[in-house]
């Protein structure tokens, strides 16, 4: 091969190798180098390019350099702000440095220069097409390189050329490169090209695969997710499945979440099964979410702990309510066998009393102290088994029964149940709803309590029933006999006044909005309350009328910017209006024909006056004033009685053929009933038949037999405090009662006499006025109306 030695400057190069017939741009800083290229251009603008073994090296020796590099020619030069020169270089041919000239101020070499012979063999011939096919393959599956350089690298007839021209275009390390320069051999350099671009085209070919598997893999969830994402379009579209399915998720989740029983969890996952396949709109599909919700709702397995601490209970009894000493000691009791027996399966508490005086608040209380949740059911005019026990899902607008509501309120399965006024339900052909409680109240059978709604049983024996009435005799006798029953009876006025003092006025006065200085009410006032404006033995209506006053109070503060109100005895009727009832006598006057009866109503205890009139006529008995049957019945006795006495009490024997007459009781609109009128309407009728006057500060109670026995009655207490309120001086009991005038608070017994009687006898010697002298006034005829004389009855009268 030829060569020729010159002396050339030295440009060493970083990462990139320049072949002979290359082309390229490089970018100059160093100051050896630049002073290299300066005099080159004093030259013949030839230079030697070889490349740095490592690239980082900034002043390289000669050992750090390649001997092998390219002579090339300085095409350009352009001057770069910040010193550096932008040379264009055009490699011409191979050389290598022979030695070192000078290495300052620049590298300059002695350089053999290559002259690559021409010729073309067979051999090389095969080579070259070897690596242009190679060559070509590469290309189209790298995609680096552009296809005309394959064009034009097709076109080209040298050997060594065709080789540098691929070399310099392939992505090689520098250092492979550097193996391709050095292959002074044409043919050396064909065969080492053609291996490294085999090696190269397997790489490629290797990445090739790779990419397909990952773009692939790729493909493939991309697709799914496309897929998935056009079908809830169409879903979207239809309107349907998606929300289905999407609802039909979200009570899945909820029914995991809330750790029902098994049983339950299995019937309502069922469910949602059947609404996944209903149209969403369906009305059964209605029906299926609200009973979804429903099972939701109810506390299967959420209780609360309980704070069994007698003496706690009692505090909370004490703080919430004043007097009711033995209601507060029997609930204490209960709740201490409680604590003793975890899972007492004993007698359900039935609060017996008027309105008003505190039973459902202290049920309440019950709640507060054993730090349960507390509910209350009305079952004030119940009459469906339904409302007790629920609908069947199949009508309607079904809903479960009111227990099951309850229980949804509680949010607890363990709450305190109120099941107030259970005396008042009634019984028609829906069925029974007292035979849908018993099986609440049965502690034998409420753990599996089934309603028609919920079709699952559900397990009430946690729950403290607690139930109230009004009048013991109402309540159910298969309720009854599950009962412990309590008796809260009607307050004396000293018990109102305290407990409007402590409780009712601080109470209502919260509920206002008012300072305890805003308003005052002195507790003379309270008792006017009690007396004029009601008349009941609870404190139900004290309580309204003291919400009347806080109302007109606020009125005041707020619209004419008064400071403080004070309510007295005397400035009552400003706030409430003029008084309602007349305290004090019943009757004003002794009178002929009238007597004072007590009464036991729903309300607690009351006075009743019973009128009579005698008419001339044919001996009918009418009674009026809407009297029950067991009253009529009395009044019969007591009108038989009186017959039979008729001789020795100075009554005409044939009156009962003479004369009309009429009983009536006031109050016409109130019905009445009960046996313990009797002695009232005999002692009556003796008056209006005889012409004497009833004592009208006396009362009585009691029932009468034929023989005019006086047979004991109930409700003693409410009866006497309703004498006491009414100004009564003396009560007629009978007899066999006296035991029940202990319950009587001792100021109030104190301020009556109590006559006990065995017999009407005693009643008629105790009821009619005598005269100055004590002695029985008998008047001879009957009082008739005026216009009529009684001068023939006188005739008529056996001597
Ligand atoms: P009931 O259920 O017997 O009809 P409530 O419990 O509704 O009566 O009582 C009516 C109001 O009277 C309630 O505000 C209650 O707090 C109050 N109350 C009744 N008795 C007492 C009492 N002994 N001490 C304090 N407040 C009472």
């Amino acid at each position: 091969m030829q060569t020729t030695i010159r002396a050339l400057p030295l440009l060493p190069l970083r990462g990139i190798l320049v072949f002979p017939y290359m082309v390229v741009h490089l970018d100059v800083g160093r100051e050896k180098s630049i002073k290299a290229i300066e005099e080159a251009m004093i030259q013949d603008r030839h230079i030697f390019l070889a490349t740095q073994k490592e690239a980082q090296t900034d002043s390289p020796g000669k050992d750090d350099i390649y001997r092998v590099g390219t002579v090339a020619e300085l095409k350009q030069l352009l001057k770069l702000p910040g010193g550096t020169i932008r040379v264009m270089v055009e490699g011409i041919a191979r050389g290598r440095i022979v030695h070192y000239l000078d290495t300052d101020p620049f590298f300059k070499v002695e350089v053999e220069q290559y002259c690559e012979p021409q010729v073309k063999t067979t051999q090389l011939e095969a080579l070259m097409r070897n690596l242009t096919y190679q060559f070509e393959q590469y290309v189209k599956l790298s995609k680096r390189i552009p296809p005309e350089t394959v064009v034009s690298a097709l076109n080209i007839e040298e050997p060594g050329r065709l080789a540098d021209i691929i070399a310099s275009h392939l992505p090689l390390r520098v250092e492979d490169k550097q193996v391709i320069l050095e292959a002074v051999d044409v043919g050396e350099r064909l065969e080492k090209l053609c291996a490294l671009v085999a090696k190269e085209l397997e790489i490629v070919e290797l990445e090739r695969r790779i990419n397909v598997r990952v773009r692939k893999q790729m493909e493939k969830t991309q697709k799914e997710y496309y897929l998935r994402e056009q079908m809830k379009a169409i879903q979207r579209e239809l309107g349907e499945k998606d929300e289905r399915a999407a609802e039909g998720e979200e009570y899945r989740e909820k029914i995991a979440a809330a750790k029902l029983p098994k049983e339950v969890e299995e019937k309502a996952l069922k469910e949602v099964e059947r609404l996944e396949k209903m149209p969403p709109m369906a009305a059964e599909a209605t029906v299926v979410r609200n009973y979804l919700d429903w099972i939701l709702a109810l506390p299967w397995t959420k209780s609360t702990k309980d704070r069994i601490d007698i003496q706690a209970a009692e505090a909370v009894l004490e703080a919430d309510h004043y007097g009711l000493k033995k209601p507060k000691e029997r609930i204490l009791e209960y709740l201490a066998i409680r604590k003793l027996a975890k899972k007492m399966k004993g007698p359900i508490l039935c609060f017996v009393g008027p309105p008003g005086v505190g039973k459902t608040s202290l049920g309440k209380s019950i709640a507060r102290a054993l730090d349960r949740k507390f509910v209350r059911i009305s079952l004030g005019g119940v009459r469906d088994e339904a409302e007790i026990r629920g609908h069947r899902r199949t009508y309607v607008g079904a809903l479960p029964g009111r227990i099951i509501q309850g229980m949804r309120t509680a949010g607890s399965k363990n709450p305190v149940f109120l099941l107030d006024e259970v005396d008042k339900m009634s019984v028609d052909f829906r069925g029974d709803p007292s035979a849908a409680l018993l099986e609440v109240l049965d502690p034998e059978q409420n753990s599996a309590f089934s309603d028609h709604y919920i079709e699952i049983p559900f397990d009430l024996s946690n729950v403290l029933f607690i139930t109230t009435a009004n009048l013991y005799h109402n309540i159910p006798r298969p309720l009854l006999d599950r009962m412990e029953v309590i008796y809260i009876s009607g307050y004396t006025e000293e018990e109102k006044v305290q407990i409007a003092v402590r409780h009712l006025i601080p109470k209502q006065l919260k509920e206002h909005g008012l300072d305890k200085k805003a308003l005052m009410i002195s507790e003379n006032a309270v008792r006017r309350l009690i007396r004029e404006y009601t008349r009941e033995s609870g404190v139900r209506n004290l309580e309204r009328e003291i919400a009347t006053i806080c109302r007109k109070t606020a009125k005041e503060i707020v619209a004419h910017k008064a400071e403080q109100v004070r309510v007295t005895q005397r400035n009552v009727e400003r706030f409430l209006g003029i008084p309602r009832f007349r305290y004090g006598m019943a009757e004003k006057e002794d009178e002929v024909g009238v007597a004072t009866g007590l009464a036991w109503t729903e309300t607690g205890g009351d006075t009743l006056a019973i009128e009579i009139v005698v008419c001339r006529g044919k001996g009918a008995l009418t009674l009026t004033g809407k009297l029950g049957e067991v009253m009529r019945e009395s009044a019969q006795a007591g009108y038989s009685y009186i017959r039979s006495r008729a001789g020795q009490l100075g009554i005409d024997e044939m009156f009962h053929e003479k004369y009309d007459i009429h009983v009536h009781v006031p109050e016409g609109a109130t019905p009445k009933d009960g046996p313990s009128a009797g002695i009232t309407i005999a002692c009556a009728l003796a008056s209006a038949l005889s012409g004497r006057k009833v004592r009208h500060d006396v009362a009585m109670t009691g029932e009468i037999t034929l023989r005019g026995r006086v047979l004991p009655v109930g409700g003693i207490k409410e009866k006497v405090l309703a004498a006491h309120r009414a100004g009564i001086k003396t009560v007629i009991l009978p007899a066999e009662n006296k035991k029940d005038l202990e319950e009587i608070p001792a100021n109030v017994r104190n301020k009556l006499e109590f006559v006990f009687v065995d017999h009407m006898d005693q009643v008629l010697e105790t009821a009619l006025v005598k005269d100055d002298l004590g002695q029985e006034v008998l008047t001879a005829a009957p009082p008739l109306p005026p216009e009529v004389t009684y001068q023939p009855m006188v005739q008529e009268r056996p001597s």
